[in-house]
């Protein structure tokens, strides 16, 4: 018997290999659950089905969380096939790469919306879809990835950080408001890893760099190191745990000089 033996978990956020997403769906699985994927577009859905038939999921569909309609025929889907949902993993984020270099002074109005509504409101707007589902399977858990550069400046993150400080403040506002439903909402805060959406940062590589050099594991973290805590929190171990954002980052974030 697996941790998440007999749960359900909806995954938003693979590209492919590399994706944080996808070491945590490897995970959920390897303990038990069953998995949905959602991809975004055709492009996507190249990489993403081979990935998620893997695993054995059936569903696998697009949602671009810029769209209500998508991220309501997510859910509709969810509920037509399962009746009900125990996991959702939200590791999504975009920002327009000329956001994510140069001064923050000079963020466009467009660029600042288009993060803000892609990488935090889509966590508010999934989790009221995931609400009813999640009610009828009597409580769930939400998990979203985030950044230091919510708490501290780090260069080049610029917009990016903004998001991240909306995504943590989210997470404890729904974890709140969802509560009553026994549905918990948690971040991890990861540390730097080599993805798609890490290689839009100018500069990334000097920031790992700094992790391996002062962390106080002296390492940079791994997709599997953020996916065994996410399987901590999709599963009942964690079950007095809510509205917290928990760092898997080598310790870094607790270095001061
Ligand atoms: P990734 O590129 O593999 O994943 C990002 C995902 O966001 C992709 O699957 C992409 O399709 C999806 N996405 C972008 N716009 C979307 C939209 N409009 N609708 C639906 N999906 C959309 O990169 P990753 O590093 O695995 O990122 C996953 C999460 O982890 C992100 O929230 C990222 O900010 C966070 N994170 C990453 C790092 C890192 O260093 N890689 C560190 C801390 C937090």
């Amino acid at each position: 018997m697996g941790l998440l033996t007999g749960k359900k978990a909806v995954i938003f956020g693979v590209a492919n290999e590399r994706s944080i997403a996808w070491a945590i769906a490897k995970k959920l699985k390897e303990e038990g659950a069953e998995l949905a994927f959602t991809y975004l577009g055709e492009l996507m859905e190249k990489r993403v089905r081979p990935l998620a038939e893997s695993l054995g999921a059936e569903i696998i569909i697009p949602c671009d969380v810029t769209s209500d309609t998508e991220i309501e025929s997510v859910f509709n889907m969810l509920d037509a096939t399962w009746g009900s949902l125990d996991i959702l993993v939200h590791s999504l984020a975009f920002a327009n790469k000329e956001e994510l270099k140069g001064g923050f002074a000079d963020t466009s109005r467009e660029g600042f919306a288009l993060a803000l509504d892609i990488s935090a409101y889509s966590l508010v707007a999934l989790s009221r879809g995931a609400r009813p589902l999640m009610q009828a399977a009597g409580g769930g858990s939400i998990i979203t990835m985030t950044y230091y550069g919510a708490e501290k400046v780090i260069a080049n993150y610029n917009v990016m950080g903004v998001a991240k400080a909306a995504l943590e403040c989210s997470t404890m506002y729904l974890a709140d408001d969802l509560g009553r439903s026994n549905i918990r909402v948690n971040a991890i805060s990861a540390g730097p890893i080599k993805t798609l959406a890490a290689m839009g940062i100018s500069g990334f590589r000097t920031i790992l760099d700094k992790v391996e050099e002062s962390a106080p594991l002296r390492r940079n973290v791994t997709q599997d190191d953020v996916a065994g805590t996410a399987a901590f929190l999709a599963s009942d171990l964690s079950r007095g745990v809510t509205g917290e954002t928990i760092y898997v980052d080598a310790g870094f974030n607790i270095k001061g000089m």
